[in-house]
């Protein structure tokens, strides 16, 4: 008379049996054995229990033989679907060339900016993102931008609901919000350069975009003059652009510096001779420096008059466009491979 434990040996069995198996031969060998129609084991299984007298015995015993069933047949699909091929007579063709994942690469601005990261800190730069939510103190005030500033308006803001501890909060305008935070943070001597995102309510075209790359830089110590600042900008952009750049100094205004100065460089493309990309002047308007604002110095509570230093931002689009001899700035954030494959 069959019994519970035979019931639960035959699973044991069968699952014994499955983990050895390796061919598709010994997998439907084996489903005959147990599932077979006439002489499988579980038809045997259940017949003998149809013939059983005692009523209760028929019916646990018929629960477990329904249960083991429906436990070898679970493992007789998990065989097949661990084995795919076995439900199959289909052979796979393992000459088929693979298909490629597509492999991305770094943006060209990013690259850019990690070429000029890499040449700062040889410079002994420090180098900080920073933060691309910003308090207006930071972005304005302590730069020497006081509300109602008229240069405020040179730089359409995007202002965030929310304040930070009673002060407004703003998408920065320029990464050189994080000069008075450094200041606050270090005593100089101090080289940093900050690279990152800016935010401005700019309305979109071929040279302006309301997110932009720029890449603030500064330098404070005891009698820093424009002589550094030259040798620096000189320096960097030389290595940049691959070439002996000169670098020409024009009064400019910004208000966190005093003298402040637009820097142009002397065009690569055409070796100051004069060309489209210069516009016939052999001079690439590239970023606007000075020497640090004494406000600047006293918003970061430094001893007044103890320091100078200089400042400079650069934008890494117009440093790229002038790189790479790129005519629109779109193309930068437009996300189509076509450009973007090209570096
Ligand atoms: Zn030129």
């Amino acid at each position: 008379m069959i019994t519970a434990d035979q019931i639960q040996a035959l699973i044991n069995h069968g699952r014994t049996a499955l983990a050895s198996t390796e061919t598709v031969e010994q997998f439907e060998q084996l489903r005959d054995h147990y599932f077979g129609r006439k002489q499988g084991e579980l038809v045997k299984i259940l017949r003998s229990i149809q013939h059983l007298d005692n009523v209760e015995h028929k019916r646990q015993l018929g629960a477990l033989a329904n249960n083991a069933k429906q436990e070898l047949q679970q493992l007789f699909s998990a065989w097949q679907n661990q084995h795919h091929h076995a439900s199959t007579t289909l052979v796979p063709d393992v000459t088929l060339p693979g298909i490629w994942p597509t492999v991305g690469h770094v943006h060209p601005l990013r690259q850019l900016q990690e070429e000029l990261v890499d040449i700062f800190y040889a410079m002994g730069f420090m180098v900080m993102e920073g933060n691309e939510l910003e308090n207006e103190l930071y972005c304005f005030e302590y730069l020497n931008i006081p509300p109602h500033h008229p240069a405020r308006d040179l730089q359409d803001t995007f202002y965030v609901s929310g304040d930070d501890q009673g002060v407004k909060r703003v998408l920065r305008t320029h990464t050189s919000n994080m000069q008075v935070r450094l200041m606050q943070q270090y005593t100089p001597p101090l080289r940093a350069v900050v690279p990152g995102r800016a935010f401005r309510n700019e309305a979109i075209d071929a040279s302006h975009e309301h997110t932009f790359y720029q890449m603030e830089g500064f330098v404070v110590d005891e009698n820093i003059s424009l002589g550094n600042l030259t040798y620096f900008l000189k320096t960097a952009m030389s290595r940049v652009l691959q070439s002996d750049v000169q670098v020409r100094l024009r009064p400019g205004y910004f208000p966190y510096v005093e003298p402040g100065f637009e820097a142009d460089c002397s065009c690569t493309h055409c070796a100051g001779q004069g060309c489209a990309v210069c516009k016939y002047t052999g001079w690439v308007e590239m970023l606007g420096c000075g020497l640090i604002h004494p406000t600047v110095f006293a918003s970061a509570g430094y001893e007044p008059g103890k320091y100078t230093g200089f400042a400079f931002g650069m934008g890494l689009m117009r440093l790229a466009m002038l790189k790479y001899n790129i005519d629109d700035i779109r193309l930068f954030m437009g996300g189509d491979f076509r450009f973007i494959d090209q570096f």
